[in-house]
């Protein structure tokens, strides 16, 4: 089964955090021991784990990127967002991650975030759980 998560958008360019939401997941799952796979269906948007704790992190990858991947270039794809489709190709649209005794595995500081980069839209994150195989 593939749980949907929803998720509203609010400028063009940003990191949602939606760490609460996907531990909610994997709550409501009952999997104690295993992995919990976060997948973004979407060629404009991403998925990373990173620092949840100093909101600057956040600010400093999303300047990083534009500098990188600058909005208004002589690109080939002319529907004005081909920026936010590299921005996406770099970051890449899945993760994985650990569940142990009924919780993500995470370190210190980290959280999961949604990367909008063509918003604001409404999109999702599919999110797989798969139990460890008995014995
Ligand atoms: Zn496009």
């Amino acid at each position: 089964m593939v749980y949907n998560l929803e998720i509203d958008t609010h400028t063009r360019q940003e990191m949602v955090d939606i760490t609460r939401q996907v531990e909610e997941i994997v709550e409501k799952s009952g999997v104690k021991s295993g992995v919990c796979i976060l997948y973004v269906p979407h060629t404009t948007a991403a998925i990373t784990v990173n620092e949840n704790y100093d909101p600057t992190v956040k600010e400093d990858i999303l300047t990083t990127l534009r500098r990188l991947v600058p909005e208004n270039y002589p690109y080939r794809h002319t529907e004005g967002n081909a920026d936010a489709h590299i921005k996406a190709a770099i970051v890449g649209s899945s993760r994985v991650l650990f569940i142990e005794n009924g919780r993500l595995v995470f370190g210190t500081w980290q959280g999961i975030f949604f990367m909008e980069f063509d918003g604001p839209r409404r999109r999702r994150v599919y999110v797989k759980i798969i139990a460890d195989a008995a014995g």
